[in-house]
């Protein structure tokens, strides 16, 4: 297959190929994942395999969910069931590890979710490290989930036709079928998908892990397993995959460059046409502002700005900032990485404190312990004007979304980025970089976007706190000098349609096209 520039055009050519070939109605899918709301979660990668499969399945096609039974699973509050699968997987030597199957299904829905129990490995506080940084064997442990996973779907009953791994801890399931499709017969011929929810996080070991794949050293090879001497699990699953697929077309285009590739952009570019970029829709049935239970007042495009004040002054009474309808409320929600800016935010926030600006910051993030410290000093600092929550809460997270006039995202990459898409349907302007999911989701506002009637919110003009400020400083003037604009800007933010019925259809016929593609490829 020739290189095609544009992820974009991927689909066009499979289009033709599909329609002449039968059969493709109802597929039968695996997601393999280490995490899915409801039952663990770190970051955007949850949200995604929690809802995916459930629209697709609202399709037609029959899904499953294969994951770790995280400690988290239990504390989900959803029905855990036995089963009597259980098997052994010989890990390096004579080590023999058992596992069992348990079973539970998404909310909403008949997509069952098959949990690899091993409580050796995965019955932890965290899911892949505490505060002393990455559990040391991380490559063991994720070693094992993709063989348990593989030996999990041999005996689930499903005549599986697409297995769709995300990212670095699902990695090795397209390789160790390709090295021993004898070990798989059930799906040595299934197409392989491996989604990059985040290029920056790989799984990289040292060699001395190789042995937990359980395979001789000979497939320790730079075409698959070996990356400049290490195990790279991303990247062999990248490398073995029928396809990949990123979490926004931008994104897709951005790993070819050195820029964002991490190293890998010389392996994603010889996937050539068989990369592509899905942006990830919403779930509506829990990012929805009119009936959001997590909120203290629900809200719509109708009655948004009564709502929204309501929801502004519950954050603020119950946080000790100024109460006041008026002064714009800053949201951000998300990890302290480096990833997210903090290096733009920080200074930003520290400028308005000290020039007493008229703006308050609701601030909830958990990660980088220095971060952390930065922002508890500076709601120290300024009780009124800034509040940070450290940690991990849903609820407040929602009510940050809908209490919030701006959300601040100036993150240095972004593949797609889903606090911006529940900032627009929450009727909260997002101010952002434009770069990957983020620059594909929101539109800046120039006085041609605004005449044109498609802004939606802001990009930074400079990666920089400079061009932080600038951008929230557009975004203020609009909202206090132009009302009209900034109340058309917040309806046509809400009523734009984020949900995942567009982006599973595009997985659809991806899953459609490759099939079809794989077994014409079989058959020849
Ligand atoms: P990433 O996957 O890079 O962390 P995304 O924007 O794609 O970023 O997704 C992050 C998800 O995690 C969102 O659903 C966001 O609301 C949630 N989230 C991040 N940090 C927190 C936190 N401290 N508390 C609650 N939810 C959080």
């Amino acid at each position: 297959m020739g290189s095609i520039k544009s992820p974009g055009l991927l689909l066009t050519s499979f289009r033709r190929q599909k329609l002449a070939l039968p059969g493709y109605e109802s597929l039968n899918i695996v997601y393999l994942t280490s995490e899915a709301v409801p039952f663990a979660k770190t970051g955007g990668l949850a949200d995604v395999c929690g809802t995916l499969p459930r629209e697709v399945a609202a399709l037609g096609h029959q899904c499953a969910v294969i994951m770790p039974a995280f400690r988290s699973v239990y504390r989900a509050g959803i029905q855990i069931e036995t089963t009597d699968i259980s098997f052994a997987i010989p890990m390096s030597g004579k080590k023999l590890i058992g596992g069992r199957l348990l079973k539970s299904k998404l909310p909403d829905s008949n997509v069952p979710v098959w949990l690899i129990d091993q409580p050796q490995y995965f019955d932890r506080e965290s899911l892949y490290g505490d505060s002393l940084g990455d559990y040391p064997d991380n490559a063991e442990r994720f070693a094992f989930f993709c063989r348990a996973a593989l030996a999990a779907i041999a005996r689930i009953d499903m005549n599986v036709d697409v297995l769709h791994c995300n990212d670095w801890q699902t990695g090795l399931v397209p390789a160790l079928i390709q090295a021993t499709p004898q070990r798989y017969p059930d799906v040595n011929d299934t197409t392989t998908i491996m989604t990059i929810h985040n290029m920056a996080y790989q799984g990289q070991f040292p060699a001395q892990a190789f042995p937990w794949t359980g395979l001789d050293w000979d497939h320790f090879t730079h075409e698959t397993f070996e990356y400049y001497g290490q195990l790279n699990f991303l990247k062999t699953g990248i490398a073995s995959a029928d396809y990949v697929t990123t979490v926004s077309p931008r994104y897709a285009m951005e790993i070819r460059t050195p820029q964002h590739g991490c190293g890998l952009e010389g392996v994603i570019e010889s996937k050539g046409g068989r990369l592509m970029g899905i942006i990830n829709g919403i779930d509506e049935t829990i990012w929805n502002p009119a009936t959001d239970v997590k909120l203290p007042v629900q809200f719509d495009q109708s009655d948004w700005e009564a709502g929204k004040v309501a929801n502004k002054r519950s954050l603020q009474s119950e946080f000790g900032l100024e109460v006041s309808d008026d002064v714009p409320m800053i949201g951000l929600v998300g990890r302290l990485a480096e990833q997210k800016g903090w290096d733009l935010i920080l200074p930003v926030i520290r400028l308005h404190v000290e020039e007493a600006r008229p703006t308050q910051w609701m601030i909830l993030g958990s990660g980088d312990k220095r971060i952390e410290d930065d922002l508890a000093s500076l709601a120290e600092q300024a009780p009124h004007q800034v509040a940070a929550h450290i940690g991990f809460h849903d609820a407040l997270a929602h009510r940050i979304e809908a209490g919030s006039d701006l959300f601040v995202m100036p993150s240095h990459y972004e593949p797609c980025g889903l606090n911006q898409l529940y900032s627009l349907r929450y009727g909260t302007i997002p101010v952002v970089t434009a770069t990957g999911g983020l620059a594909d989701t929101v539109v800046d506002t120039t006085p041609e976007t605004l005449a044109n009637e498609t802004a939606t919110g802001f990009h930074l003009h400079a990666n920089s706190p400079f061009g932080l400020d600038q951008a929230l400083g557009r975004a203020l003037q609009l909202r206090y000098h132009e009302k009209k604009s900034w109340n058309n800007l917040v309806r046509r933010a809400m009523a734009a349609d984020w949900s995942w019925r567009k982006s599973a259809s595009q997985y659809v016929e991806l899953y459609a096209n490759a099939t079809s593609l794989n077994e014409n490829s079989l058959k020849k």
